[in-house]
């Protein structure tokens, strides 16, 4: 917001300045000068909001970092609680990725990361889901008004994008291609829950998903997720089926 006016006194230019204006013009204008002064501003503009993205995206991927999952979830994680309304999470991880590394190097590896974060982007359909990667290779999916059911589906729908991205992965034991495993914990807004309980909710069911074979999803409700080991709800996905 840029001030042009007659008023010349500093009462109003503070007064502007403190409503949020960036530039105080007073007239007579001169032409020259608003067009120098708006073309700084705007590049101020544009370079804060390349900024603004880069703070919040994985430079490896592209998709979003775990930055901007951890300060989205703490905003869900309240607007569930203020709503009462569902708010699901989703870990994934890739399968045997140490081997892929040893098998086919690290820069493969990184181009490995960077297919399956774009099977993924292709997943969540509503505007307010959050996809992100959450370090190494694991990827997170933040859900809000989403109980386990949808996101169970999700998830299912998530470890087949990846798997029919049919990237050879001769060293898994589970399959001739990179597969996945995913975790699902989903919160109720009845029920007073922390953002951290959420997420480790997910890891554990992700390590149910583990160890039940790897290449396949588990899930669970909150109040369930922190009595293991039986998942409210598992599917395993075969092993290179679509
Ligand atoms: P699991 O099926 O149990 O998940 O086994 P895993 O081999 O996938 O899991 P582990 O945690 O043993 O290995 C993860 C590997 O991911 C080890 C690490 O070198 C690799 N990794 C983490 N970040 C990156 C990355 O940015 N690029 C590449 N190429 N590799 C990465
Ligand atoms: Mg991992
Ligand atoms: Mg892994």
């Amino acid at each position: 917001m840029i001030f042009v006016t007659a008023d010349t006194d500093e009462t109003s230019e503070a007064r502007a300045l403190d409503a949020g204006a960036v530039d105080f013009i007073t007239k007579p204008v001169n032409p020259r000068i608003v067009r120098a002064r708006v073309k700084t501003h705007l590049t101020l503009k544009a370079q804060s909001d390349l900024l603004r993205q880069w703070v919040y995206t994985d430079g490896l991927t592209g998709v979003r970092n775990r930055r901007y999952f951890d300060e989205r979830l703490q905003e869900e994680c309240g607007r569930a609680r203020r709503d009462q309304s569902d708010l699901s999470v989703l870990i994934l991880d890739v399968d045997f990725f140490k081997r892929f590394n040893d098998r086919y190097g690290h820069q493969a590896g990184d181009e490995c990361l960077r297919q399956v974060a774009s099977a993924l982007k292709g997943g969540p359909q509503r505007q307010g889901d959050v996809i992100a990667r959450y370090g190494g290779e694991e990827f997170v999916c933040l859900l809000p008004n989403c109980a386990l059911e949808g996101a169970m589906h999700l998830a299912e729908t998530l470890c087949r994008q990846v798997r029919v991205q049919h990237i050879a992965h001769a060293d898994s034991s589970v399959a001739p291609v990179v597969t996945t495993s995913v975790g699902v914990c989903s919160a109720s807004g009845r029920a007073e829950f922390a953002a951290d309980v959420l997420v480790g909710g997910a890891d554990a069911q992700l390590y149910v998903a583990k160890s039940l074979g790897r290449n396949q999803t588990s899930g669970a409700r909150l109040a369930d997720a922190s009595r293991p080991p039986a998942p409210a709800s598992t599917s395993a996905t075969g092993a290179t089926g679509a």
